[in-house]
């Protein structure tokens, strides 16, 4: 599974409809302070179902609409979509190709979609249970979670590897069955 493109529209300070695209290898992000890398970080959380208004750094979830500008209105909606390669079927879908899309309008009605059809939060965050991308999972980690992870201590520390590293369902799985 590879990560193929974002596009994010009307999120945060992305008035405009914007495509990212991700060649393989490695991609970085430049840009001067204030520029919306975080942005992106935050986009791609968002559109894997993070609820949290707060860790993506607003007040209430209306908040990521893009606000307005000295010369640009407010706008009413924010669209992130994310397409992964899933030629591996690492996703456990029968797609070769997954897109995962996810809406807010200021109204608060919001809308998640698979590959264009219409679905539900859980659906999205049951095909990515698992795979270390999930929501709560340390693939993307904020500025402020690098610090948490050094300042930690040792055990709590081993217990992020652990998680990392995908040991942490077996040990999960080996205390219930010992408590069987
Ligand atoms: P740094 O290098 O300091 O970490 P950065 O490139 O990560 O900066 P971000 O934090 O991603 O920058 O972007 C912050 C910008 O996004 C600010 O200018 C802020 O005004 C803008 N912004 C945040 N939310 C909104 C919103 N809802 N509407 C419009 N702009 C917004
Ligand atoms: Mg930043």
């Amino acid at each position: 599974m590879r990560l193929k493109s974002l596009t994010i529209s009307g999120f945060k300070s992305f008035a405009d409809k914007t495509t990212i695209k991700f060649k393989p290898g490695m991609t970085g992000v430049v840009g001067p302070n204030g520029s919306g890398k975080s942005n992106i970080t935050e986009a791609i959380r968002w559109v894997l179902g993070e609820q949290s208004a707060k860790s993506l750094r607003g007040s209430r979830m209306p908040d990521i609409i893009f606000a307005g500008s000295e010369d640009r209105a407010p706008l009413n909606r924010a669209a992130v979509e994310m397409t992964f390669d899933n030629a591996d079927h690492y996703l456990k879908t029968d797609y070769a190709e997954v897109t995962i899309k996810r809406v807010l309008f200021r109204n608060g009605k919001s809308q998640y979609e698979l590959n264009g059809q219409d679905c539900r939060l859980r659906d999205i965050t049951n095909l990515f249970l698992d795979t270390g991308l999930g929501q709560d999972s340390f693939s993307v980690l904020s500025q402020g979670q690098v610090e948490s992870v050094f300042n930690s201590k040792p055990e709590d520390r081993r217990t992020i590897i652990e998680q990392v590293a995908g040991v942490s369902k077996f040990k999960k799985q080996k205390q219930q069955a010992e408590t069987q």
